[in-house]
């Protein structure tokens, strides 16, 4: 498998990508209790998700929908039949011993999730949507009195998830990043999870390995876990690429392991051997019956499914006339497109909206790491402000100025032109009044331009916008100065 030493090989990265997303259900998987985040520690849970003797869990309806919802989202084939198996292994923070999850009959197969390379749609298949439990969470002591102690919450325990496993069909950090956000979008626009990458409602990992470009065989991977956003997943992988691709070059091999991401030092290192499925010990839950889906339940659930990520794209593409590129990104969350629809609705010309919105609003809302759901210019105000434009009121460029304005204050756009006095002069006896001022103030100039000095009319327009403090009509100025200088005016 190796290169010798000194020999130049291209390398090809193959990822595949394991993502556990926490339905949004108001109850846990297999008992009653509340899913809220940050309440008071085991304050939510009772004898079946703390694993009492005797106790039994009972199959949370609502959570099966939403994983049906995905599974159909995804073009998934959904299974009538699945089972739930219980995954052993012993760890504080799972009070049975054992996680109740799907195994060899989940949920959902086959499914595939599109997104865009090089201006081309490209499908990553998936092998496998199943749900299971959440375990708890550990908290370990930080002061110096309770730093030989952990402490255990089990709030979490039997929080419902869903695991979406992808095939290894993604080839670069990019292309990961691009396939999280477009299934984020998706359990977005569903409303099945909140997609919260620091609440832990999204977590990843990565299964990712290189091989010598063209060769079929897969390399040896390594599991990469503890990436918290999926910057740091791009950033995980580019350096874990680089590493094993460097051990393959100096002749060295790859080990098989599970790797951690360290964001500080921007390195992954090595946590532990990778465990096989035998390590587990699974087999079918006895406390649970096997999960069947019916025609008729499946079919209600796909008549609720609201429009998705690349449907409302292609509508976009359709119904506005913009780009591709364009409808991709105004749709890449359901509030990025339901503020582009109500600007539109409000100012109908779309392509100008689109402009803006890629341009000025995304520049900004991406300087200040901001979702467009809290951005300080509404869609009213926006629409508002390109009113003022088409009518005159203010130059294209001033609205630039009024932008930023609208965006800082939050305040209407009329009201900033107004209190700034911003207001474009459209008053020809203004601007004529202007240009007579300079004209008198360098006759030399007139009189050079007037012998053909034709490269002064800058010089001309500058002065006048300086005086007017950029808010001559550029057009009407343009045109006047132009008589003036001719001597016609
Ligand atoms: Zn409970």
């Amino acid at each position: 498998m190796a290169q010798k030493k000194g020999t130049l090989m291209e390398y090809e990265p193959v990822i595949g990508l394991e993502v556990h997303a926490q339905l949004l259900t108001q109850s846990k998987i297999f008992c009653g209790c509340s899913t809220a985040f940050g309440e008071e520690p085991n304050s939510l849970t009772c004898p079946v998700c703390t694993g009492q003797p005797g106790s039994l869990p009972v199959l949370n309806r609502r959570a099966v929908e939403f994983a049906i919802k995905l599974g159909l989202a995804t073009s998934s084939r959904i299974a009538p039949y699945s089972l739930f198996a219980r995954k052993n292994y012993f760890y504080p923070d799972l009070p049975k011993g054992y996680q109740i999850s799907m195994y060899e009959f989940p949920l959902a197969v086959d499914g595939f999730i599109e997104i865009m390379v090089d201006g081309r749609k490209k499908k990553i298949k998936l092998i496998r949507i199943h749900m299971e439990e959440d375990a708890g969470k550990l908290k370990h002591g930080e002061t110096p009195e309770t730093a030989s102690f952990s402490y255990v919450d089990l709030n979490r325990t039997g929080v419902p998830l869903v695991e979406i496993v992808s095939s290894p069909d993604i080839r670069s950090p990019q292309e990961a990043g691009d396939y999280l956000r477009k299934l984020r979008a998706i359990l977005q626009y569903l409303e099945i999870c909140t997609g919260n990458m620091e609440e832990g409602s999204f977590r990843c990992d990565a299964n990712v390995s290189v091989r010598p470009k063209g060769r079929k065989e897969l390399g040896i991977r390594a599991e990469l876990k503890n990436m918290n956003s999926f910057r740091h997943v791009e950033k995980a992988l580019e350096y874990e690429i680089k590493r094993q691709t460097s051990l393959l070059d100096d002749g060295d091999e790859v080990i098989q392991e599970t790797r951690l991401w360290d964001p500080d030092q921007g390195i992954t290192v090595s946590m532990r051997g990778k465990e096989e499925a035998h390590d587990y010990r699974y087999f079918p839950d006895p406390d649970l019956v096997p999960l069947k889906v019916d025609e008729a339940w499946m079919e209600e659930i796909r008549k609720s499914l609201p429009e998705l990520p690349d449907q409302k794209r292609d509508r976009f593409v359709q119904q506005y006339q913009v780009p591709e590129y364009d409808a991709d990104i105004l749709t890449s969350t359901r509030a990025m497109a339901s503020y582009y629809e109500e600007a539109v609705r409000l100012f109908p010309e779309p392509k100008i909206v689109s402009n803006w919105m890629m341009g000025d609003l995304l520049k900004e809302l991406k300087h200040d790491e901001r979702e467009i759901d809290q951005c300080p210019v509404t869609p009213q105000h926006l629409a508002e402000m390109l009113g003022l434009i088409k009518k005159g009121t203010i130059s294209g460029k001033i609205a630039k100025d009024v932008f930023e304005e609208m965006y800082k204050t939050g305040e209407r756009p009329g009201k900033i032109v107004k209190e700034k006095g911003w207001v474009q002069i459209l008053d020809l006896g203004e601007i004529e009044g202007a240009i007579n001022r300079i004209m008198e103030t360098n006759p030399k100039l007139v009189e050079d331009y007037r012998k053909g000095k034709e490269k002064l009319f800058g010089f001309f327009v500058g002065e006048v916008m300086r005086q007017t403090r950029g808010k001559a009509n550029p057009k009407m100025l343009n045109e006047l100065l132009q008589k003036k200088l001719k001597g016609e005016g």
